[in-house]
């Protein structure tokens, strides 16, 4: 009767130890070695498409821990390779670009760096004002760990570098780089995103959908051109794209179920030159958001419905309807796989703890393009968050107090050392959980 006692308590006390072990071990990487190269990213970051140095340092990092590295694979991104022994192949990815910000954090480290934008030509002061820099260090934190501990674990590690994630290019210009045919179709994908709307450090892991699925739809209107004074003789595209704005707003207050989450915003309307001229083009500018194939079919098809009738209605004829033109520029939702995030959720709280583990539902209905690396062909994956801002932050806040900058903003400032080290310590229990012996 004693024994099975005795081997429940060894597998308690173990679990804990592994836990807590591995968190000194990281924090131990991070004061030796990880501060420094977050201090690095922090002040020289990098616009999304030419990444060129932050890429170098990086592949660089990956080669001396250990990896075959690849440099260049969709751009400036790089495929990380660590051959272990039979097993399953599972892919982490990190994405390294910053943002024509310039920094006014306050920090003693804030960027003072500037780039040409390669969009504008404009040369610009660039941030990392969404934390990509907590997640190319800690993906170097991870190597260094799955290094030290190789002998605990069996299979190929896949690390990815992926640029050009704020401007939704970078994965899908690794995935079709052949990466899968290059280097391996991955049993598992995992990301994670650090978030300054979490306590610095907790992990944030849902069963659903992290990241909405978005469209960028165009609405071109045909009208025609008059007098301001002789109304009466045209058509006027800016009083029909009026009604058309308006009858969009029935979409999903009307026809998408009210338990279904849906977005349709136009966030730009363009027509007309003068007072008195009646225009014979209006042009809108749509974001459209979904989290199911299902919704995104309907919504499409409702603006197209839409924009095309109330053409219709203004008396248009056939061939100048309003042209509908939906960028082939979409991005699925982020969908995790439930029973993947069930396993590691558990893999969490037993190794780090069940305070650190949450589930808190996104609010909004942003996007992001990891979804490229596992739809088609579909990888169970996981993208979770790691908390970035201190807990005094959000209690001087709710005191009414100076708020939390968000992400993108050029307050934004997370809190270094307790998100690396919960970025590394996350990752390397998710890969033990799928890879240990
Ligand atoms: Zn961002
Ligand atoms: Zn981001």
């Amino acid at each position: 009767m004693l024994k099975p006692i005795v081997s429940v308590l060894a597998l308690f006390f173990s679990v804990n130890a592994f836990g807590s072990e591995l968190g000194e071990a990281v924090k131990k990487d991070y004061d030796e070695y990880l501060a420094g190269l977050f201090d690095h990213f922090h002040r020289n970051p990098e616009l999304s498409t030419v990444e060129n140095e932050t890429a170098r340092r990086m592949a660089l990092e990956l080669s001396l821990a250990g990896f075959n590295v690849t440099e260049g694979v969709g751009g400036t991104g790089v495929v990380a390779i660590l051959e272990n022994g039979e097993g399953p192949l599972v892919m982490m990815r990190a994405d390294m670009d910053g943002l024509p910000v310039e920094e006014k954090s306050g920090l003693e480290n804030a960027s003072r760096a500037q780039q040409k934008d390669p969009i504008t030509g404009n040369t610009v002061f660039t941030m990392h004002a969404c934390g990509h820099d907590v997640h190319i260090t800690s993906l170097i934190g991870t190597a260094r760990r799955m290094v030290a501990q190789r002998d605990a674990w069996k299979g190929t590690l896949m690390l990815l570098v992926q640029p050009a994630e704020e401007r939704v290019l970078g994965a899908r210009a690794m995935r079709d780089d052949d990466i899968w045919d290059r280097f391996g179709t991955p049993d598992y994908a995992l990301a994670f995103h650090v978030s300054s709307s979490n306590v610095a450090g907790v992990i944030n892991v849902s069963e659903g959908s992290p990241y909405a699925g978005a469209d960028t739809v165009d609405i071109i209107i045909h009208g025609v051109g008059t007098h301001g004074a002789h109304p009466h003789r045209g058509k006027d595209p800016i009083v029909l794209g009026s009604q058309i704005v308006l009858a969009l707003q029935t979409l999903v207050a009307r026809e998408l179920s009210p338990r279904d989450p849906g977005v349709v915003t136009v966030g730009s309307f363009h027509s007309g030159s003068k007072h008195n001229i009646i225009s014979d083009r209006a042009h809108l500018q749509l974001t459209v958001r979904n989290t199911s194939e299902e919704t995104r079919e309907l919504l499409l098809n409702g603006i197209k419905r839409i924009a095309e009738n109330m053409g219709r209605v203004a008396g248009l004829p056939e061939d100048k309807l309003p042209e509908v033109i939906i960028s082939n520029e979409s991005v699925p939702p982020t969908t995790n796989d439930a029973v993947l995030a069930r396993r590691l959720k558990q893999a969490w709280s037993e190794s780090i703890g069940e305070d650190a583990v949450v589930d808190i539902p996104t609010k909004g209905m942003g996007a992001e393009d990891f979804p490229f690396f596992t739809v088609q062909p579909s990888i169970a994956s996981v993208y979770w968050a790691i908390g970035g801002t201190p807990q005094e932050d959000f209690d001087r806040e709710a005191a009414g107090g100076e708020p939390v900058p968000s992400h993108h903003s050029p307050l934004f400032k997370i809190e270094p050392e307790t998100s690396v080290t919960a970025g590394v310590e996350s990752t390397v229990v998710a890969l033990m959980e799928l890879m240990a012996e």
